[in-house]
């Protein structure tokens, strides 16, 4: 059974679509044996895939207590205490850390195979979790040597947790709008102001965004001055500092998820990165955290699907389950359609950060400096970066809009049942409505990824899948030519985006969706060779989404921003109202 939480698929993508020999060439100094490593890999993901199974047969049922404030202590339910302690004791918090501070130093994808895990067996528990990985390799790489002995070790051996105070109460997608203020004082820095909805908010080390003092007035209003700093809840010399949870917060879903007000006063605080540029630091944390929520949207889609599909086999109506039914037989193929296609696109955009991270190291190393394919290596990590930065936001747009999509269907599965509160399907669905907001909303993704688009990284990425594609062609000619189709549709439409600035935001979420459909194709067709049913879902995924990709360049090329006025008529926006 603990298969089938490290899952055929996850196996499949290790053997097949990673290239781990050079990945270990070019990331590690010394000659590694492949095979042995990769094993050692999929040994740990055993082991956690064993851990989540155990917690997923308990998490039900506890899933509606919620998080208590008792004394300002923050006290979560026992079932996540008690996942999180069988997660610490295996050793599998920090899974990415650097083996230096005694991590694993797992490669990303790996790690959002574990995140998957952990969301399928308990969504609170993953919020949890999946904070410490970002929050420890931010201090690995923004904090001073001093800082990363005391923390860093702690964090591996799950001694201390983390969290990531950004939100304030008028800076929420904003955070142009943060007045929480750093203030150094001879050498010293000290916090004051309010964060609200801080996951995990409870933790041992805050990593906060202030506005530093010194610039305070003049750099309002822009994410210019902000500095990253590391306040912990207690000093160094073992006093407690001038950090206090205010509030607990109860939600719609994620129960077991501690949701925090914090207020700072006059709390120390160690600076991380550059004073007053802390925003480019804090947007590392933000980019592993959002390709985490991907996970873990995947995570309890994966969940919900399961249940979904069991509940159809033995469900009986009209004189037999309701699985044999057509349109029940659809929705089902649409979920794991969904789940699967998100996956391709997550554990692809994971390994192209890996690679890349593996060919930094190389060409930051002696290694490298009388390499002939130097200059050409350069330029694959400038290309690999930039189409990182267009992928990430997709990515975390992308899984979480199907994850919501998904929980729905597996309501609509169930009937009746799947209404009432303490069913999971409910459950799930309730817990998964946050991937869209959290590290994120689903426009701010969209409108990153529009940014990264008019900068280029579409035409890399659509040059990219051409090439992909062009490998393709003799072995699936037709699929290949509906997803050639769809990228021409793609070039068209943006031609009728590029004149306005507006136009092109009020349609974001298309065109993000029309780049996801033709990146994902052709992932699709590349694993489409691993199995019968990988073959299937390639072909019905291309066949259903370039459709809609035609559909959506249509519409596009049909309109233009006096389409934001009409709407602004049927708002009653028309004579400047509210
Ligand atoms: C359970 C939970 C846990 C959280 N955990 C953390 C945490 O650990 N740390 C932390 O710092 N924060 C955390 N947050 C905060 C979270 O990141 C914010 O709620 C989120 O970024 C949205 O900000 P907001 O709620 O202020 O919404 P707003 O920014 O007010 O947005 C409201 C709506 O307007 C839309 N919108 C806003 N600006 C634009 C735009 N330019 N274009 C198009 N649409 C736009 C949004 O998409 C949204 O639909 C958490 C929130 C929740 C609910």
């Amino acid at each position: 059974m603990a298969d089938d939480f490290f899952h055929r698929e996850m196996e499949l993508f290790i053997d097949h679509r990673v290239d781990w020999v050079r990945y270990f060439r070019l990331s590690r100094p010394e000659p590694v044996n492949a095979v042995e490593e990769v094993e050692t890999y999929k040994a740990i993901l055993r082991t956690a895939a064993d851990v989540c199974e155990d917690i997923a047969a308990t998490a039900p049922g506890q899933w509606r207590e919620e998080v208590t404030l008792v004394d300002g202590r923050v006290v979560v339910p026992p079932h996540i205490a008690a996942g999180y302690e069988r997660l610490r004791a295996a050793g599998l918090v920090c899974l990415t850390l650097s083996p230096t501070y005694n991590g694993f130093g797992l490669p990303l994808v790996l790690n959002s195979y574990f995140l998957e895990m952990v969301a399928r067996a308990d969504a609170s528990l993953m919020t949890i979790v999946g904070l410490q990985t970002g929050t420890a390799q931010d201090i690995e790489k923004y904090g001073t040597e001093d800082l990363r002995q005391r923390y860093l070790p702690r964090f591996a051996r799950g001694e201390i947790q983390g969290c990531m105070d950004l939100t304030e109460a008028q800076a929420g997608s904003d955070l142009g709008g943060i007045v929480t203020r750093a203030t150094e004082e001879h050498g010293r820095y000290f916090i004051d102001g309010e964060k609200i909805f801080i996951t995990n908010g409870g933790a041992d080390v805050h990593l906060v965004l202030a506005r530093d003092a010194s610039t305070f007035d003049q750099s309002r209003g822009t994410t210019n001055g902000l500095s990253l700093l590391l306040c912990p809840v207690n000093l160094p010399d073992g006093t407690r500092n001038g950090v206090r949870v205010a509030r607990v917060e109860s939600k719609l879903g994620i129960h077991g998820s501690p949701t925090c007000v914090i207020e700072f006063d006059h709390a120390e605080a160690f600076l991380l990165g550059e004073r007053g540029a802390g925003f480019r630091a804090m947007l590392d944390l933000m980019n592993a955290a959002r390709l985490g929520v991907a996970a873990q949207a995947i995570g309890i889609a994966e969940a919900a699907y399961r249940e979904a599909r069991a509940y159809a086999a033995q469900r009986v109506q009209f004189g037999g389950p309701i699985l044999e039914q057509p349109l029940i037989k659809n929705l089902l193929t649409s979920m794991i359609i969904n789940i699967q296609s998100a996956r391709a696109f997550l554990y692809r955009t994971c390994a192209l950060i890996d690679l890349t991270e593996a060919l930094r190291t190389y060409l930051s190393s002696d290694r490298s400096a009388q390499d002939p394919d130097r200059a050409r290596l350069q330029q694959q990590l400038d290309d690999n970066a930039h189409l990182i930065r267009f992928f990430t936001p997709l990515c975390k747009y992308y899984a979480t809009e199907i994850s919501n999509d998904v929980t729905r269907k597996g309501i609509q599965v169930h009937g009746g049942i799947g209404y009432m509160a303490d069913t999971p399907a409910g459950h799930y669905h309730s817990d998964s409505i946050i991937t869209t907001i959290y590290e994120g909303t689903s426009e701010i993704q969209a409108s990153f990824a529009l940014k990264e688009m008019a900068k280029g990284a579409l035409f890399t990425a659509l040059e990219q899948t051409r090439a992909e594609l062009e490998h393709l062609r003799q072995e699936f000619p037709e699929p290949v030519e509906q997803v050639c189709v769809g990228i021409h549709w793609i070039t068209e439409a943006v031609s009728s985006l590029l004149a306005d600035p507006q136009y092109a935001l009020l349609n974001a979420k298309r065109i993000c969706k029309m780049v996801v459909d033709v990146v994902i194709a052709a992932e699709l067709l590349l694993q489409a060779n691993l199995s019968e049913a990988k073959r299937e879902l390639a072909t019905t995924f291309i066949h259903r989404r370039m459709l809609a990709v035609e559909m959506n360049a249509r519409r596009i090329r049909a309109g233009d921003a006096s389409r934001i006025k009409r709407y602004d008529r049927i708002l009653g926006l028309a004579d400047g109202g509210t």
